[in-house]
């Protein structure tokens, strides 16, 4: 069993999915949390206002959705919104001018878009640093540093990042540690067992999982902190709606089943890659030979449903695509079907070139998420479109 103990857990994740503070409705039964579209709520007390008043402060499907996923990550207080950038901007509402933070390399484009072009305008500063290296995060702390934002693994290099060596360093020197888990999700991870402060997710990935809705979450476990995240929540306003947050709590109900599934498949399918002659390199955590993979055995259940494989150049990875049947060739990444994205081309377009390739997102690097499909289907699909390379 897992050193990862759970922590005032009474279940499994698997079981807690199901069995949580939602189980059913407390006033009807019902198995399937109400759907609330009402944006106002009658007040009976001129003196004494209810518990909702305005469903951007406070709605009832949104809470059960939000109660869910702290419970999940083992926080105090979830909160949802319209999508992960609007979970992470938010996020990043707590800094001030003047403030520095400290950004890991490879983090997702979006972020790496609002730390660049939109926190900069604010008087934010930020510095990017390969996380791997313990000692060039230290070095690049400074004191004005307010947060650490990690991602691990990261997109779409699969880098690990040792969570508990972030936290002692942000703790050391009074800095926030934020973690996006969207490829990992509570049910593989759970960075607030490691002290970290603020836990975000794109929902739209394997939490939601179906390719259907946009949603984004944060998770605290300090109260302070849950007090100052809800007045941003509120404050910005960028709240998830009512259908998306039921949509995000049904796609909940299966995530286990269905990321054991596609984990089992993507290592299957990272083995059968690293064996053949025209893939250059795979990265993938649950591999011996990955860099971390150790590290990434000791903080997490798994090694999730995201792997990246290098051919030789841009021509092999078109020539590949257009032989590839089953997966869909899409941005986004977490769903039943499985994705092939092209990074160069799609999360990471943005980059310079010579960026891109130091960072090793070479021309011919492929991502895929690997969805439900029966493996052997997609290992024969995969060997069929790699014989045309
Ligand atoms: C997709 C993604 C985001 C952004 O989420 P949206 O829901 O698309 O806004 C953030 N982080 C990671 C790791 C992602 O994959």
């Amino acid at each position: 069993m897992s050193n990862k103990k759970l922590i005032d857990r009474k279940f499994s994740i698997q079981t807690e999915l199901l069995h949580n503070s939602h189980k059913f409705d407390p006033v009807t039964g019902a198995v399937s949390v109400p759907i609330q579209l009402a944006s106002t709520f009658h007040q009976t007390s001129f003196d004494e206002f209810g518990k909702y008043d305005y469903s951007r402060s406070g709605n009832p499907t949104r809470e059960a959705l939000e109660s869910v996923i702290a419970q999940l990550e083992g926080g105090s207080r979830g909160f949802a919104f319209s999508s992960g950038m609007a979970a992470i901007s938010t996020a990043f509402l707590l800094l001030s001018q003047g403030d520095h933070v400290l950004v890991t390399e490879d983090v997702y484009g979006g972020t790496y878009r609002m730390v660049t072009t939109v926190l900069n305008r604010f008087g934010i500063e930020h510095t990017f640093v390969d996380m791997t290296d313990l000692d060039a995060v230290a070095r690049n702390i400074k004191e004005n540093t307010k947060v650490i934002y990690v991602e691990t693994p990261s997109n779409p290099l699969l880098k690990i990042t040792d969570l508990k060596e972030i936290v002692k360093l942000a703790k050391a020197n009074r800095c926030l540690t934020f973690v996006d888990n969207t490829f990992m999700t509570p049910a593989l991870q759970r960075p607030l067992d490691f002290g970290v402060d603020i836990v975000l997710h794109s929902a739209t990935k394997f939490l939601a999982g179906h390719s259907d809705v946009l949603a984004g979450l944060a998770v605290v476990k300090k109260k302070e902190l849950a007090d100052r995240l809800y007045a941003l929540q509120n404050a910005f306003g960028a709240v998830l709606g009512a259908h998306d947050s039921w949509l995000v709590m049904r796609g909940l109900k299966t995530l286990h089943v269905r990321l054991t599934q596609s984990s089992h498949s993507a290592l299957k399918i990272a083995e059968f890659l690293a064996q053949h002659s025209k893939v250059e390199h795979v990265y993938y955590p649950g591999l011996k030979f990955h860099e971390g993979h150790l590290i990434h055995e000791s903080q997490s259940e798994g090694a999730g449903a995201v792997l990246s494989f290098a051919l030789k150049d841009e021509e092999a990875v078109r020539t590949f695509v257009q032989h590839a049947e089953i997966p869909v060739f899409a941005v986004s990444l977490g769903a039943v079907e499985s994705i092939l994205s092209y990074p160069a081309k799609m999360s990471h377009a943005a980059m310079p070139k010579e960026e891109r390739e130091k960072r090793g997102i070479t021309d011919g690097l492929l991502r895929l998420s690997v969805g439900l499909e029966n493996p052997d289907d997609l290992i024969r699909d995969l060997d069929h479109a790699l014989k045309y390379v």
